[in-house]
């Protein structure tokens, strides 16, 4: 596959076209290049103006066409004669569901806690100095960001930035923070910043020589920033109050998908902290796809296939039942699949073998947005005849049903329809703007992906209008 783009000017295409999902590896390499909120509250790196980036910015971009893809990276990583190859989960060890049994790393965590608890453990056990994960930033109502990458050194700054934000982040200053400092690092991130992270390395020999472990995070999609004010606007707090959110507070006596949000903030200049399930609030259906990343709708890597070993929800009937959570696991490198073995051993892990096909199974709606959904996307890109990066599926449409077709665009469309349609809201100070908007589009795409059950509704509500109507004629 590719060798690498072959110009810096290169990158201006990712850019421009809309590509860019704000990973930071390019002005980590490249101090011209500054990374930025945009209106819509996306992070994006901004080019400099009087002259191209650098070539090795260009050939760290995860979108950069021509640079490596996952599989060629992938390949020349894990070569352990057990590795497994899978079309959708990538190259594997040994897959895994479970959680954390020991302390409270399941009850502070998204899910099982072996995110959290991995990074741990190779602190601890002495690979590594320091973890470069997500922390909370301390903020006033209103200031973004909420959450920021940061350098972690100990267990209790590990496990104190425990939890997935669904929020954009970069990695430009922790990146040169390493670039300064010697040392050997662990991080962890979403699929497609693991791969710019793997392509950084193999431009910056600093860099390769202190990322000792790559780890990822399963990914659906990236949001704006503006996913965490929707939701707390829709539960109180304005966007000019909010303080502080947690996307992913578990709830007792319900499944573990079913999970809530919680949201800090001030109201009159006192602090008013607010818990509420997800269902119900517009933008929490994560098929719906509100506030996504445009580059996230050409993404084929779902199960961070570059990251020695990956965490995800285990979102199968097994494992749903427990509010507390479970994740899905996949070791790709020895050492941390030893890890793992003796954790588990030890009773400080639940472990349960699972197959390739039950890992998958655990991701099937993101698989198929970007296996099936993706090659359609690309054949309505290339139909247009604009740019777009190469991934490793074809472009293609016959694959699809017309009602499938129909679909994907529709579903295209709520995620980039969302973006303006807040930034108005929040221009204007009404929150039914964004709603009034979005909730239309909701309902037809709803249409489509559940059609008898949306005519039975809509049957239903016709009879008792109907009914309704007869009563009072009759009064
Ligand atoms: C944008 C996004 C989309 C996701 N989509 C899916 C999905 O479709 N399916 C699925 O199964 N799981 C998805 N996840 C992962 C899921 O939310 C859980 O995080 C995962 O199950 C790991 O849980 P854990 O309990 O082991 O993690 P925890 O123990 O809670 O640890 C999470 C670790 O990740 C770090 N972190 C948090 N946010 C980020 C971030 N944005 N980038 C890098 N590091 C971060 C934290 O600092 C912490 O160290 C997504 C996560 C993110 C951030
Ligand atoms: S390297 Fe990351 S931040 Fe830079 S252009 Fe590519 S996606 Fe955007
Ligand atoms: S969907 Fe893909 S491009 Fe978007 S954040 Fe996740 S890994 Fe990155």
């Amino acid at each position: 596959m590719g060798t690498g783009v072959t110009d810096g000017g290169e990158l201006k295409k990712v850019v421009v076209g809309g590509y860019c999902v704000g990973c930071g590896a390019c002005a980590a390499l490249d101090p011209a290049i500054q990374m930025r909120f945009d209106d819509m509250q996306r992070l994006g790196a901004v080019l400099p103006v009087d002259r191209k980036p650098s070539l090795a910015a260009a050939q760290s971009c995860p979108f950069g066409d021509g640079n490596p893809d996952e599989d060629e990276i992938a390949q020349g990583l894990y070569a352990d004669p057990e590795i497994r190859q899978d079309q959708r989960i990538g190259r594997h060890l040994k897959t895994f569901g479970g959680w954390v049994e020991e302390g409270a790393f399941r009850e502070r965590a998204s899910s099982g806690g072996i995110g959290t608890w991995l990074q741990c453990e190779l602190l601890s056990k002495g690979l590594v100095d320091s973890v470069l994960n997500v922390a909370e930033v301390d903020v006033a109502g209103g200031e973004a960001p909420l959450f920021s990458f940061t350098v972690a050194r100990t267990r209790d700054e590990v496990v104190a930035n425990a939890k997935t934000r669904y929020y954009p982040i970069e990695m430009s200053e922790v990146l040169r923070f390493v670039l300064e400092t010697p040392g050997r690092y662990a991080v962890i991130g979403v699929p497609c910043f693991c791969k710019a992270l793997r392509l950084a390395t193999r431009q910056s020999p600093e860099l390769a020589d202190r990322l000792h472990f790559v780890l990822g995070i399963v990914c659906g999609h990236l949001k704006s920033g503006a996913f965490a004010d929707s939701l707390a606007w829709q539960c109180g707090i304005t966007p000019d109050e909010l303080t502080g959110i947690d996307f992913r507070s578990k709830l007792a006596a319900r499944p573990a998908s079913r999970y809530g949000v919680t949201v800090e903030g001030l109201r009159d200049g006192e602090p008013i902290t607010l818990t509420r399930p997800m269902e119900g609030l517009v933008g929490a259906n994560w098929g719906h796809g509100l506030f996504k990343y445009k580059a996230c709708e050409f993404c084929d890597d779902v199960l961070a296939e570059t990251a020695d070993a990956v965490v995800g929800d285990a979102w199968l009937p097994e494992y749903d039942g427990d509010h507390r959570g479970a994740n899905v696991v996949i070791a790709r490198s020895r050492t941390i699949l030893e890890l793992l073995e003796a954790g588990a051993r030890e009773g400080r892990l639940r472990l349960d073998m699972l197959t390739a096909d039950q890992v998958a199974a655990s991701q099937a709606g993101g698989l198929r947005h970007r296996r099936d959904g993706l090659r359609y996307r690309l054949k309505m890109v290339d139909d247009q005849g604009d740019w777009r990066p190469r991934k490793r599926v074809e472009p293609g449409a016959d694959h699809l049903s017309p009602s499938l077709r129909k679909i994907h665009r529709l579903r295209f469309e709520l995620g980039q329809k969302s973006h303006a349609a807040f930034e108005q809201a929040r221009k204007s100070g009404d929150l039914n703007e964004f709603l009034g908007v979005m909730s239309p589009l909701i309902a037809h795409y709803e249409s489509h992906m559940h059609p008898s059950l949306f005519r039975r509704c809509v049957n239903f509500s016709l009879r008792k209008v109907l009914a309704l109507r007869a009563r009072f004629s009759r009064a």
